[in-house]
């Protein structure tokens, strides 16, 4: 497929890790932000690729996986409400809530639809007036613009029963978590592409000088990767921390200026509890004063709900990167993708489901079934 295969070319990559492999001369960690580039990475192998002074530690970036299992189990409550119809993006169907999850509500007969679009709900709800219709809108920056396109649609065609249960978190605020962690290892981002395409990079130059790490922002496909690695080993070997954007076929500097807007008008910045790693000041949105009606929460009287998060998953410590999935006890025995303990599991942006899938089950320099880029 053009503008896909040009990106996994065996030669170019090759060409890329000779460069990095002549380029170190010490250990580095580098963190990549996105659940996206953690399952690229393992998927070819990279991470086996790279020098051995080279770590990649995978970072929070999977929009399901960062979902706190509180607002799993108000999207429960709300579903199993005979009046509603639920819709989602099919891969939060299969996370766990503290006692079932959205196919079990389905399955005792609540409406729970998959829809590949916010604007698909919506639709659902003009066909359907008597009922209460109800969009699982969670994710970073880049579904923020589409969730809050629906409610301004919502807003502007008169449609009173749409709500938007809403957990969306931002990118700065969490490498600012990650960075003032007493654990933290991390000594370079590889920030998400796809963020910084809706965003700009304004908001990266300031955490690179403060924490003195660079922050290159990078793309999705193996040769992506490796750029982006290669320009942050050099920015290290050299002593520097800059921004860098290595996804220029896809991100402009100030982003894009109208998904921003539509961002600016319907949500407001708020703090967000993120799953297993707790409240990050100023790291989500939730719906503005203004569009409040439509916020499923208020609508349905579920903000009291709070739960624990499982002592026995331990994903927030591998989307801080403190531990590989499969150091996770649990890993591969009590918890699979059949029987996940935690959406990083079950995500097919995460972490611990992409070791699952490409068999990295034990040790981390064995894995069984990686396909190489080269
Ligand atoms: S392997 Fe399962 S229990 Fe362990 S961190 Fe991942 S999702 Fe949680």
């Amino acid at each position: 497929m053009k503008y896909l295969e040009e990106f996994r070319n065996p030669d170019l990559a090759r060409r890329l890790l000779d460069d990095i492999h002549a380029t170190v001369t010490r250990p580095w960690a580098l963190m990549e932000v996105c659940g996206g580039q953690t399952h690229t990475i393992i998927r070819h192998g990279i991470d086996q690729l790279l020098p051995d002074q080279v770590e990649l530690i995978h970072g929070p970036g999977c929009p399901v996986c960062v979902t706190p299992l509180e607002t799993i189990d108000k999207a429960l409550e709300i579903a199993s409400r005979p009046d509603v119809i639920f819709c989602s993006f099919g891969d939060m169907l299969r996370v766990p809530g503290t006692d079932r999850d959205l196919f079990r509500v389905r399955s005792e007969g609540g409406d729970v639809r998959v829809v590949y679009s916010p604007l698909d709900a919506l639709k659902i709800a003009r066909e359907n007036p008597g009922k209460e219709v109800v969009f699982f809108g969670i994710g970073f920056e880049t579904t923020a613009p589409p969730n809050a396109m629906t409610v301004h649609q919502a807003h502007r065609l008169g449609i009173r029963n749409f709500s938007l249960l809403v957990s969306h978190v931002r990118v700065p605020p969490a490498i600012e978590a990650i960075m003032r962690s007493g654990d933290c290892r991390v000594q370079g981002f590889l920030a998400a592409g796809h963020v910084c395409s809706v965003m700009g990079v304004d908001e990266y130059p300031e955490l690179a000088a403060r924490h003195r790490v660079p922050i290159v922002v990078t793309g999705f496909e193996p040769l992506d990767i490796l750029e982006g690695v290669r320009r942050a080993v050099q920015q290290l070997e050299r002593g520097e921390h800059r921004v860098d954007n290595a996804y220029a076929r896809a991100v402009r500097p100030r982003g894009n200026p109208a998904a921003q807007a539509m961002i600016a008008d319907i949500f407001e910045v708020t703090d967000r509890s993120w799953r297993g790693i707790g409240t990050i000041p100023d790291s989500g949105w939730r719906l503005s004063a203004r569009y409040r009606d439509y916020d499923a929460e208020h609508r349905f009287a579920v903000t009291g709900i709070t739960t624990e998060e499982p002592a026995a998953c331990r994903s927030g410590d591998v989307l801080q990167g403190l531990i590989k999935p499969h150091e996770c006890p649990a890993f591969g025995t009590d918890c699979t993708p059949r029987t996940p303990l935690g959406a990083t599991m079950v995500s097919s942006e995460g972490a611990c489901a992409a070791y699952y899938l490409y068999r990295r089950l034990g040790t981390p320099t064995a894995p069984l079934e990686a396909t190489p880029v080269v």
